[in-house]
This record gives C-alpha cells, sequence and structure tokens, in this order.
C-alpha cells in the first residue's frame, strides 16, 4: 500500500481514475511532487522527458480542484501535440466529476467551438501561449480568478520564444495562486523565470540512476554531409523496430522523408508546417505501427509520447545539448533498450558531442578534422548524462 497512490489521501474519484489508467505505483518525481505541491507550495521541478511529469502535477492540481469547486487551473505547455496530451491526461482523471470540464485552447483549430467550450466556463484550461493570449485579447477568457498555474516544459516555451506571451499570460493571473514549473533541464533562465514567477518554490530535481540510463546505446558517426543519406539507408535497413529520424530544418524532413519513399521505405515527415490535422494523421499512424520511421523536426518531436521508438538518428546533430537530450529521451522509454546514432558531420558538431558526453576537448581537433564520404571512426558508449546542470 505505501507504494500506491492510496498513501497521498487523494479523492477516491481520483484514485479510481488513476486505477483505470493503470497507474499503480508513482513514479520518481511524481512522488516527490505530489506531497508538496498538495500543501499548496510551488515547485520548480524537473526531470527526464518520459519520467511522468504531467500525472506528477496533474494529481495534485485535480485532487484539490475536486475539494473546491470554484477552483480552476490553467496549464500552459508547448506545442499542439502537448497540449492535447496534458488535457487528456486531466479529463481521465475528472472523468466522472460533472463541475470539472476542461477546455484545450491550441492554434490549428477553429477558434468557434473553443469559444462556445469557453462559455461554459471551463475550470480546467490547457494550451499553448499563442492561442491563450489570443483569447485573452478577444475578452472570451479570464484569468483573474485562476488558483492554479502550471508550466510545462517551460524551457522549450522559452526556446520558441514564447517567454513575452507568457509574460503578458501571467501578468492577468492573481498573485495568490500557486505554480508548479516544470522543465527538462535547468539553466540560469529558468532560475530566473522561477524567481519573477514562482514563490519560494520547492527544487526537485530527479536524477536518473545509473541503471536507469544505460538503456539507451548511443553511437556517433564522423561523415560529410555527402555522404549522410548513404549510411542512413544502410543503418535503417540494418534496424528493426520503430525509427525517429532528427533533422534540422522543415524542408529537410520533408526532402529526406521523400528520398526514403523512393527508397521503398514506409515513412512520414513530421514538422511544424503541417496542418494540426496532418500530424495528428501522421503521429497516429505512426503509434498504430502503420509507419515504422519518421522524420521530425525538434519542435514537432518534442514531448511525444509514443512508447515504441526504438531508434533515434541524428541525421542532423542537433545545434544544443537540451535538444540531445530531449531527442535521445525518445527511446529507451520505460526501461526498454534504445538505440541512438547521432551523424556528426563538421568540428563543431563533434566538439558539442564531447561536451554533451563530458570528454576533453581537443584544440587540435577542430584543424585536423577532416570530411570523408565513408566511416570515420564508429563509436560506442553508455548512456551518461551529466549535462543538465
Ligand atoms: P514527461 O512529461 O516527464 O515526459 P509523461 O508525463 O509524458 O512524461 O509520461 C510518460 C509516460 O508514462 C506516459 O505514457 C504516461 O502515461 C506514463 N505514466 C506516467 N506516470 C505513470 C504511472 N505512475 N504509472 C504508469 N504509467 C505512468
Ligand atoms: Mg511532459
Amino acid at each position: 500500500m505505501s507504494n500506491t497512490f492510496q498513501k497521498y489521501n487523494l479523492p477516491s474519484a481520483l484514485l479510481g481514475a488513476l486505477a483505470r489508467m493503470q497507474y499503480e505505483h508513482p513514479t520518481a518525481i511524481q512522488d516527490q511532487v505530489i506531497p508538496i505541491a498538495l500543501t499548496g507550495q510551488d515547485i520548480l521541478g524537473s526531470s527526464k522527458t518520459g519520467s511522468g511529469k504531467t500525472a506528477a502535477f496533474s494529481i495534485p492540481v485535480v485532487a484539490q480542484l475536486m475539494h473546491r469547486p470554484d477552483a480552476s487551473v490553467l496549464v500552459l505547455a508547448p506545442t499542439r501535440e502537448l497540449a492535447e496530451q496534458v488535457a487528456g491526461v486531466m479529463s481521465s482523471m475528472v472523468s466522472g466529476c460533472k463541475h470539472l470540464r476542461t477546455v484545450l485552447l491550441i492554434g490549428g483549430e477553429p477558434i468557434g467551438k473553443q469559444l462556445m467550450r469557453l462559455r461554459t466556463n471551463p475550470n480546467i484550461i490547457v494550451g499553448t501561449p499563442g492561442r491563450v493570449e489570443d483569447h485573452l485579447c478577444r475578452g472570451s477568457l479570464h484569468l483573474h480568478k485562476t488558483t492554479f498555474l502550471v508550466l510545462d516544459e517551460i524551457d522549450r516555451m522559452l526556446d520558441m520564444g514564447f517567454s513575452i506571451q507568457i509574460d503578458k499570460i501571467i501578468k492577468r493571473l492573481p498573485v495568490e495562486r500557486q505554480t508548479l514549473m516544470f522543465s527538462a533541464t535547468l539553466d540560469r533562465n529558468i532560475e530566473r523565470l522561477a524567481g519573477s514567477y514562482l514563490r519560494q518554490p520547492a527544487r526537485i530535481n530527479v536524477e536518473i540512476a545509473d541503471n536507469e540510463s544505460k538503456n539507451i546505446q548511443e553511437e556517433s558517426l564522423y561523415i560529410s554531409e555527402s555522404g549522410k543519406f548513404q549510411v542512413l539507408l544502410e543503418q535503417l535497413s540494418r534496424r528493426e523496430g520503430s525509427v525517429i529520424i532528427f533533422v534540422k530544418t522543415q524542408m529537410r524532413a520533408d526532402h529526406i522523408s521523400y528520398q526514403l519513399q523512393q527508397a521503398n521505405f514506409k515513412v512520414r515527415a513530421i514538422h511544424g508546417g503541417l496542418k494540426q490535422h496532418q500530424r495528428k494523421r501522421v503521429i497516429k499512424d505512426f503509434r498504430n505501427k502503420h509507419y515504422a520511421i519518421i522524420v521530425a523536426t525538434d519542435v514537432a518531436a518534442r514531448g511525444l509520447d509514443i512508447d515504441h521508438i526504438k531508434h533515434v538518428i541524428n541525421y542532423d546533430f542537433p545545434q544544443a545539448a537540451e535538444d540531445y537530450t530531449h531527442r535521445i529521451g525518445r527511446t529507451g522509454r520505460a526501461g526498454a533498450t534504445g538505440f541512438a546514432l547521432s551523424m556528426i558531420a563538421s568540428p563543431q558538431e563533434k566538439r558539442l558531442w564531447r561536451i554533451i558526453h563530458n570528454e576533453p576537448v581537443e584544440k587540435e581537433e577542430r584543424g585536423s578534422f577532416r570530411q570523408s564520404s565513408g566511416f570515420n571512426r564508429f563509436k560506442s558508449r553508455p548512456f551518461r548524462r551529466s549535462f543538465s546542470g
């Protein structure tokens, strides 16, 4: 009993919902966040992707909403898909509680439906900063009585340039509120925001234990730009299970996916340039294993909760260590073994790889890096996490 959700003294309706969702034991971050959040304290939480942050904030918020019919929550998430996932989880948790209504405020969906839904005074509002601000400007959304604020994946929202919108939105909220802020990484920017949006927050940072993290096998491959596609074909023909291929631009996502289709692979591209229903379709078909391969940009893939991804291929090496963490976090979920292969095509990328993996960066290496069309070196190492500080 002590390892189940029962120990938190949650409303029975919520315990019932968790049982239906087949959540039996809290994850590490949930176990730390839930009891503190239930006391009303602000929280700055971080833990790796896939560790269960959604329920970590949803459970204490929903528990409090169930006791207080007048209370409400605003959850901001960086992308439409993430907002949808959060709204889905929260709706499941409140199913059966008639007084708790959810609204999802995201772009790419008809605003009329959202306006109608808003008129029913929903107490659970989940959205992306853009659309939420839009509703504030139209006067269709009022936040001056909001009880709880959740900022999910604040690091990514900042990366995506939402900081001004977030600031405007938060100015509309009462100062008296409980704020829960989550990030996959913590840095000075996040600390600064925590300083202005949170009040004496509890800092909860769940580091993954070594044995938990070793299930992602990381490899890097030094290769010239022109040799990448050939290597990709070879790699794909050798690998079994679902693959997510990361590239740096929408155009490249479309192009690589087209080229792979020409080579008879079942593949789709996903990026921010697709319409909402197209993105949904791609995710759904990938989930249902109609395709084994998707080619994605960082923005489109962030936070996607798909369990069966076996391989992450960084066709273009990410620009920042944080992106690397998020990308490889797509695999090795729930204890399964995952593989992450990075193609490294420039001295800068090699340098970043080394920084990420806490390896010494040798100066002369910059000059001596030569591009070749085949394998220069094939390297494999266990996953270590020491770059999120
Ligand atoms: P994060 O936000 O940290 O990346 P998510 O909240 O998306 O992680 O959770 C990852 C997966 O784990 C989801 O599929 C979710 O349903 C599942 N999950 C979360 N908490 C539990 C739990 N306590 N028991 C079982 N599954 C859980
Ligand atoms: Mg999340």
